[in-house]
């Protein structure tokens, strides 16, 4: 049996004549750019978030955008964020004209870590940029009381991060603004592209609706420079029909995250992603990290170069390579960090983000999505187990060791 990393098949047949009757509403009225489909997503998407406003826009990307530019970030200005990440979080900063200033992340959590944010704060800082990666939330009592001690926004990157929440209260309603995506893998995804913007001050989401317009607070009055970036109506009326599933949905997944952590959690060689108490994770992604190696000297021969200054990934590679060899697809997230982008060559540094970088060859997402099945959740277990029971204890060092 082949086991996807994500896959929309059964959703579709679950939501199938729901679906298709919502997005035939839409292209038979004729209405696709704003209107009630957009409206009523907006406000039972700003109440799930606990937020009084949410904007509908074009993507996650353009949701950062729009939060930046509101807050009045732009060039000369540096926003604090993680390098380890989707490209798009740094993209969006630079795509405001400010600069993406990384700090290292923790070994544990993935999420940038809360100890070294200070010592990167300049008289240039204006904001930080916290991504709840992999659906898991930054510690937010904590990075909301470093940005206050040090006057800074709090742009919040919710976009692999739908339905999470940290102490209680979901992610996107504790910094200034929250950004969210509905690209098709993320928690809560549309049909394509599509995005949100959730914030509790009305002067800002007003503000955000008019870039998204192309900066227009009223018909052909253009008071700034913006974007095209609204929310579709057709995107609208898919979210409407998924967005009351979402929490069902996210927690299909933490069944499927704690299963995976009793069942590997005595594997050698393979690190699992934390869980400890006090957040509510939205596992968009299940990350292990793979530090054990093939247990023949062969497979050595054909170590990969070290590729962008980043450690070895042969034993991931390795693993990752037999997994698909018995059917069972995963998915590396991610393998090059931001800072180590040719995109972002004039920020390239030597060991200057060494969590980051180790990470980037260690890391490996096992399938997790609502529609899994028991069985191919089992599937993966057994394969792994035997993949790495067969070859443990082994030469570990060889993985861990930056080239
Ligand atoms: C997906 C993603 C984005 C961008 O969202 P799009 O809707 O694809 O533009 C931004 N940040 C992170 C962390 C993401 O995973």
């Amino acid at each position: 049996m082949q086991v996807p990393p994500f896959s929309l098949s059964q959703q579709l047949a679950d939501l199938g004549p729901e679906l298709d009757e919502a997005v035939l509403r839409v292209l038979r009225s004729g209405q696709y750019i704003g209107g009630s489909e957009i409206k009523s997503f907006e406000t039972a998407f700003a109440a799930t978030v606990g937020s009084t406003h949410a904007v509908g826009c074009n993507s996650g990307t353009d949701a950062l955008i729009l939060a930046l530019r509101a807050l009045g970030i732009g060039a000369g200005d540096e926003v604090i964020t993680a390098s380890f990440s989707f490209f798009a979080t740094a993209e969006a900063i630079s795509a405001v004209g400010a600069k993406p200033v990384f700090v290292d992340v923790d070994p544990l959590t993935y999420l940038i870590d809360l100890e070294r944010i200070e010592a990167a704060i300049t008289s240039a800082s204006k904001a930080v940029m916290p991504v709840h990666l992999f659906g898991r939330p930054v510690d937010m009592t904590r990075l909301m009381a470093i940005a206050a001690r040090h006057k800074l926004r709090v742009v919040e990157d919710c976009a692999q991060a739908t339905g999470a929440s940290w102490n209680g209260r979901p992610v996107g309603s504790w910094g200034d603004i929250g950004c969210f995506s509905f690209f098709p893998t993320k928690n809560l995804g549309g049909a394509g592209d599509a995005g949100a913007v959730t914030c509790n001050d009305s002067g800002l989401a007003q503000h955000m609706r008019e870039l998204a317009v192309h900066g227009m607070p009223r018909r052909y009055l253009h008071t700034e420079l913006g974007y095209n970036s609204r929310l579709d109506a057709l995107q609208a009326a898919v979210l409407n029909v998924k967005l009351p599933r979402l929490n069902q949905w996210v927690e299909r997944r933490r069944t499927i995250a704690q299963r995976y952590r009793e069942a590997l959690e005595d594997l050698p060689g393979l690190l699992l992603p934390d869980a400890s108490a006090g957040h509510g994770h939205g596992w968009n992604q299940f990350v292990v990290r793979v530090t054990v190696c093939p247990n023949d000297a062969s497979s050595s021969a054909t170590h990969s170069p070290c590729e962008f200054g980043l450690p070895s990934s042969h034993c991931r590679d390795w693993l990752k390579q037999n997994l698909q060899e018995q059917g069972v697809n995963t998915i590396i997230y991610y393998p090059i960090p931001i800072h180590r982008q040719p995109a972002y060559a004039e920020q390239h540094c030597s060991s200057c983000l060494p969590v980051t970088e180790q990470l980037c060859s260690e890391v490996l997402s096992l399938p997790i999505f609502p529609e899994l099945t028991n069985e191919q959740q089992e599937q993966v277990i057994s394969v792994l187990r035997s993949l790495l029971i067969q070859n443990a204890p082994l030469n570990s060092q060889t993985c861990s060791v930056a080239a």
